[in-house]
């Protein structure tokens, strides 16, 4: 994620901050500072949102590593003021398996009030009032003690695309096909998103109100995906090749690049080496180049080479997902070793437009992976 610190790698998994969240911090330091409090109380604020944080990435790797059980790796886990952030490369695509990396997290929180628990002064508990704005020694753990056990409800609130919106929607797949039910957690979703921006406004929560916005373009996002992808549902690559396009030669200057740039459509250009593709070369790329290294540089020099050769006979979904994970617009379509022309996100994109106009019976459509 862009705007991120990171904090390196842990089990495989980078992890990072995101500066916001230590806007976070000062806001916290601020504020306390300001209202007359001591410094003691002020280092005991800080050191409780910063266990809450540690709590929230425990939770982020609830989800990451019961997602590895079933192959899904996780790009990386990044830290936001309003929670955390795992992104998994895919979704699980047995409702079992999405039931089971959903539920990972919240689980997670559990199992730390849990180990918490047995450290608590209940008496002092019983007779404490929880008061998140004035944690001391006293009060800190008892009070990580609520926040993990709210962490864990709130996520479970079935609003997609947060924890409990999934469990939702792996429940709801039980009974029908993947698009319907994620057409229905995305509007439950929405309907609570709708409900938290209402209490935020009137119960003066701003943290509610964003928790909402949140949701509900999240929810969105989700029913939008899943529609995108059941338009994709039993196409091959094939059925979107281009047959026509340009390429260039690996030893060619990068100004010849520019010429099909100006007289053609082509926006994107695949280079080969013995008719074979190596790389590829978009617009930008070919600008940046330019003013880099000149007119005359070798595009083999400044290609992408990053290729992702796609079998014509890959399902389309398929071939999507992988554009995606690997951030390319543009690939080489193989018939076995032989280059049968490309395709480009916008050209798929244009065919997942007509096939929803056509309103193709829907299916098995997922994606990505975020939680709060
Ligand atoms: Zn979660």
């Amino acid at each position: 994620m862009k705007y991120s610190l990171s904090i390196g790698k842990i089990v495989g998994i980078q992890v990072q901050i995101h500066w916001t969240f230590l806007i976070l911090i000062a806001w916290i330091i601020f504020s306390n500072l300001s209202a007359g409090n001591t410094a003691e109380q002020t280092f005991w604020a800080v050191l409780f949102v910063l266990a809450i944080f540690v709590c929230v990435t425990l939770h982020e790797f609830g989800h990451a590593l019961a997602a590895r059980r079933y192959g899904i790796e996780t790009q990386d886990i990044t830290l936001l003021p309003i929670g955390g952030l795992a992104r998994l490369t895919s979704m699980p695509e047995k409702p079992v398996e999405e039931l089971v990396v959903a539920l990972a997290g919240p689980a997670v929180n559990i199992v730390i009030s849990l180990l918490i628990y047995p450290f608590l002064d209940i008496e002092q508990a019983v007779a404490a009032t929880i008061n998140l704005r004035a944690v001391d020694g006293e009060s800190f753990l008892f009070s990580l003690m609520a926040v993990n056990l709210w962490l864990a409800v709130f996520n479970m609130i079935p609003a997609f695309p947060m924890d409990g919106g999934r469990v939702l929607r792996a429940l709801l797949c039980f009974r029908m096909e993947r698009a319907t039910a994620t057409r229905i957690a995305a509007g439950v979703g929405q309907f609570l998103a709708i409900g938290f921006v209402i209490l935020g406004f009137f119960g003066g929560n701003p943290f509610l109100i964003f928790i909402g916005f949140f949701i509900f373009l999240g929810a969105q996002g989700e029913a939008e995906l899943a529609q995108a992808k059941s338009a994709l549902q039993g196409y091959r690559v094939a059925d979107v090749v281009m047959r026509d396009f340009s390429a260039l030669q690996t030893h060619a200057p990068i100004h010849a690049a520019v010429e099909l740039l100006l007289n053609g459509q082509s926006r994107n250009f695949l280079v080969l080496e013995n008719d074979l593709p190596v790389g590829t070369l978009s617009r930008d790329e070919i600008v940046r180049a330019l003013s880099q290294h000149g007119a005359a540089v070798p595009v083999e020099h400044v290609m992408n080479t990053d290729v992702q050769y796609l079998p014509a006979e890959m399902p389309l979904e398929e071939a999507w997902q992988r554009m995606q994970q690997h951030r390319v617009e543009f690939a080489p379509v193989m018939q076995g070793q032989r280059l049968v022309g490309v395709v480009d996100v916008e050209n798929i994109a244009e065919f997942m437009m007509v096939q929803n106009a056509l309103k193709l019976p829907a299916s098995q459509p997922n994606f990505s992976f975020k939680t709060t």
